[in-house]
């Protein structure tokens, strides 16, 4: 199992700065704004509580469905059973991570789109599962084509909208596709819906529990790390198909003893009063992914402009090194920019071999960092154009 992206990446960063450079980190998505004060607040108070320290009671588990539930349906109008269709997570992270121990049995096939998170493909490898990747394309609006799975017996697919990392976005009619097709070839679908309210311009993401027959076929993932700020709380839910809600909850039964009751009680916080807070942390990301889209059109890279994700997603300049440093050419350009500007970027390789020609620039770094980050790649232009 090779090392999680971000690890070497954080090496890189540290040996630079050892070396007196001021890094701008714009490599990772980790939400940098806080949990709102209600969550804050609802956490000190049920933390106090000695009650809440045992195992997470099942009052606690049952009224965290419940809360899902209702969000789930003034969300998108979706009616679940608390108890048979939602299960916490550790994070979706690990949600994902285990689905595949829960259904998959070994040499059975799970698709994965690349580029893609990279936990996908690793929790399928855990499983002893064949990963089949689906490339992801800038023509097809980096949007699987279902159409090269025909005649496959996939057990798994995983789909990822908005995208990380290429910020894409999925309308209702690919989700309705797609589970048609997955009914047709007897495949599961686990959505990982993590960005699903990071959007601007008054854009909202579908669900693919949406699509007539969802339930059916699919799971969806759904995180408080990004609409809450809450990455290091580690919280979020799995909704959707009975079968597979099931499977992973006995799963997780053996090997995990579930989320800390007074964390699931804070994050019920946020679902129902964090709302105030998640837009000012909205217009707070809109207004740096937009000087971000700035500084790239002014020194003349392309990107996809996405109302949605912590992520803009750009074309190494056709300019740059042509992957003459020993790397492949996104990971050359984004070693450069960090030499010369002193800016960090995740290269799009290590996504996947289709994520090669782009890099990934995070907005969760503070927006005077941004500020002078774009200052710099104004300056940096010139180097590649060279
Ligand atoms: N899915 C995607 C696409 C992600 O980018 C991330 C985190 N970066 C996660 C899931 C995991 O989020 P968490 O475990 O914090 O809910």
């Amino acid at each position: 199992m090779p090392a999680y992206l971000f690890e070497d990446l954080v090496r890189t960063r540290l040996a630079t700065e050892k070396r007196g450079v001021d890094v701008i980190d714009l490599s990772i998505g980790d939400p940098d704004l806080g949990a709102p004060e209600v969550v804050v607040e609802a956490l000190k108070r049920h933390a106090a509580d000695a009650r809440l320290h045992s195992y997470t009671p099942p009052w606690v588990v049952e009224k965290f469905c419940e809360a899902a539930a209702r969000w789930f349906k003034s969300r998108y109008g979706i009616d679940l059973d608390p108890e048979r269709e939602i299960c916490p997570v550790v994070g979706t992270k690990e949600g994902l991570a285990h689905l595949p121990l829960a259904v998959m049995d070994p040499g059975e096939v799970a698709v994965v789109p690349d580029p893609g998170y990279p936990v996908y493909s690793r929790s399928v490898a855990l499983a002893g599962g064949e990963v089949e990747y689906v490339p992801l394309e800038a023509d097809r609006g980096f949007l699987p084509d279902l159409g090269i799975l025909r005649g496959k017996t996939p057990r798994l697919v995983f789909v990822n909208y908005p995208n990380n990392p290429t910020s894409a976005t999925a309308d209702l009619g690919f989700y309705d596709d797609l589970v048609k097709w997955a009914g047709r070839s007897g495949a599961y679908v686990a959505s990982d819906a993590a960005y699903a309210e990071v959007a601007f311009d008054g854009y909202t993401a579908p669900s693919i529990l949406e699509a007539a027959g969802g339930k059916e076929v699919a799971v969806e993932f759904h995180s408080f790390s990004k609409t809450f700020s809450m990455a290091g709380w580690r919280v979020g839910f799995v909704a959707g198909n009975a079968g597979l809600v099931g499977a992973l909850r006995r799963l997780k039964s053996n090997v995990d003893s579930g989320v800390f009751a007074p964390i699931l009680l804070a994050a019920i916080a946020g679902l129902e009063e964090g709302w105030t807070a998640y837009a000012s942390s909205m217009r707070q990301y809109g207004l740096r992914r937009n000087m971000i889209f700035k500084g790239l059109e002014n020194c003349g890279m392309e990107f996809l402009r996405s109302p949605a994700t912590l992520y803009v997603w750009a074309k190494v300049p056709a300019s740059a090194s042509p992957g003459g440093r020993g790397g492949s050419r996104s990971m050359d350009f984004a070693r450069t920019l960090l030499e010369k500007v002193g800016v960090l970027v995740a290269p799009g390789a290590g996504f996947g071999s289709r994520g090669e020609g782009f890099v990934r620039i995070s907005i969760t770094c503070p927006t005077p960092r941004i500020e002078v980050a774009v200052e710099r790649l104004a300056g940096a232009g010139s180097f590649w154009a060279a």
